[in-house]
């Protein structure tokens, strides 16, 4: 009987989603869609209900006010690392306002968390001359001596170019990759694997050209892995500018010669993922999950990231709530914690509900910027990306759809798992010339686009979890 009747379901859903049932799981960039005209119809009948979502958020105060909660969690917690009491006070307050906002539906699940303490650090070049090199060591780096390492830098390009090396010009070295920013994908293989190759040829420590395309001498931390049996070596990022120099140093034939001081601590420590529920009218076991991650870097504020997507996730269910728009399905906010040093808040919720993935209907991350919005970047079939697409129209001209095949950072664990999910697009070109820097404070903020993108995240959120069919696998 049950059977029967999922299979009929089954049916009646595809039915309803598709006229061509030859439709194969793929991924497009430019799709031909064969939605029925009823399903094209039924989405486009929730334009009045996304205008009034949009509209109570930019022009009636309620984002105005989301913009004051936001940036008074930023001033008042700072920078929240994974492991540190900053963070788990941080996340007390979004429970409490959860509550104080009127949603009481809010829970946390325990995980364990690195926690990784930065001491003083210090870079300054011997030789040629004198000078004081601006550093940042990297997430769970090793110390130095007390001393320090005094060592001579060899100025290396690419991994490519470090293999091609002979390993008797590398030991005992310090190795700087100075690899060029082409996109953050493609660079940030320097800052998490650049410790354990360089270690493997026999350096002593290793630096890294800070994974930004811009600088005002400003150097950038982030996760490091160091490699099971290599033996572990101090590792940290300088400036695009002091890599520049010791680059002509290197070319001019001078030999380079720096002391480097590191100090850290590296424990375990309970931490939690935050859980904001809007129970879905119809469907309540189905989940569409909105999120972002609460923990941030030791350094600014994490008011970029991932604050703003953080907040804007947060406040999806609760201003549906306090509109009284209870959707059909679900909608459950995530506040991933330590997603910095690995998504580890992310990897834990997935371990936890692993026999409950068919619940998740579709899964939103918010970890790219709250710039001016522009639409998703959509993770699925290329029937769930039609639906998705359809659902855009309503939100012109934020209805850009991009298929990078990888959306978000925390989430790409599920959607790995084939869940179809998105991750919001923004205009966020220069998002990492603050990322994982002192320069990720309030001022990269502008109000504007910050509720624009609440407001987009909200009813586009709203749409999906409301509309009759699921988003198909
Ligand atoms: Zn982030």
């Amino acid at each position: 009987m049950m059977y029967l009747s999922l299979f009929l379901f089954v049916i009646t859903v595809y039915s309803l989603i598709s006229t061509n049932a030859t439709y194969v799981v793929n991924r497009y960039d430019d799709i031909e869609c064969n939605l029925k005209p009823e399903l094209i119809k039924e989405i486009a009948s929730y334009k009045n209900v996304t205008r009034t979502i949009m509209d109570e958020i930019i022009s009636n105060g309620y984002g105005r006010t989301m913009y004051k909660q936001y940036s008074d969690f930023i001033d008042t917690f700072g920078a929240r690392p994974s492991g540190s009491i900053t963070l788990e006070k941080s996340i007390d307050h979004m429970i409490n306002l959860t509550i104080e906002n009127g949603l009481n539906d809010v829970t946390t699940e325990e995980v364990e968390v690195p926690h990784w303490v930065r001491g003083l650090e210090s870079v300054v070049m011997l030789s040629p001359r004198q000078k004081n090199i601006a550093v940042i060591g990297l997430g769970t780096s090793v110390s130095t001596p007390p001393d320090g390492i005094t060592a001579e830098i060899i100025v290396i390009s690419s991994f490519k170019e470090l293999e091609n090396t002979d390993d008797k010009y590398i030991k005992g070295k310090i190795v700087l990759f100075d690899a060029h920013y082409v996109t953050y994908g493609d660079t940030v293989i320097y800052r998490s694997q650049g410790a354990s190759k360089a270690s493997k040829k026999g350096a002593v420590a290793s630096l890294i050209r800070s994974i930004t395309p811009f600088s005002i001498y400003s150097p950038h931390t982030g996760a490091q892995f160091y490699e099971a049996n290599v033996t572990k070596i101090p590792t940290a990022a300088i400036t695009l500018e002091d890599a520049d120099l010791l680059r002509r140093l290197q070319d001019d034939g001078e030999k380079i010669i720096i002391n480097i001081k590191m100090f850290s601590t590296y424990d375990q420590k309970k931490s939690r993922n935050t859980i904001v529920d809007l129970k879905g009218k119809e469907q309540p076991e189905k989940l569409v999950i909105v999120s972002g991650h609460i923990d941030s870097w030791d350094v600014g504020q994490g008011a970029m990231d991932d604050g703003g997507g953080m907040i804007i996730s947060w406040f999806t269910p609760v201003i549906l709530n306090l509109l009284q728009l209870k959707p059909r399905r679900t909608i459950r906010a995530i506040l991933w914690t330590s997603e910095e040093p690995g998504l580890i808040g992310a990897a834990a919720y997935l371990n936890k509900h692993i026999h409950e993935l068919s619940n998740i209907n579709f899964i939103m991350e918010s970890d790219e910027g709250t710039f001016s919005p522009r639409g998703l970047d959509v993770a699925g079939s290329k029937i769930a990306r039609c639906i998705v697409g359809e659902v855009l129209k309503l939100f012109s001209p934020i209805d850009e759809m991009t298929n990078s095949g990888g959306p978000g950072s925390d989430i790409t664990l599920f959607v790995n798992k084939g869940i179809p999910g998105a991750s919001l697009l923004n205009k966020n070109e220069r998002y990492f010339w603050f990322h994982h820097s002192e320069g990720d404070t309030m001022n990269v903020q502008n109000m504007a686009d910050v509720v624009d993108c609440a407001a987009f995240w909200a009813a586009v959120s709203y749409v999906i979890a409301d509309i009759s069919v699921d988003i198909p696998r």
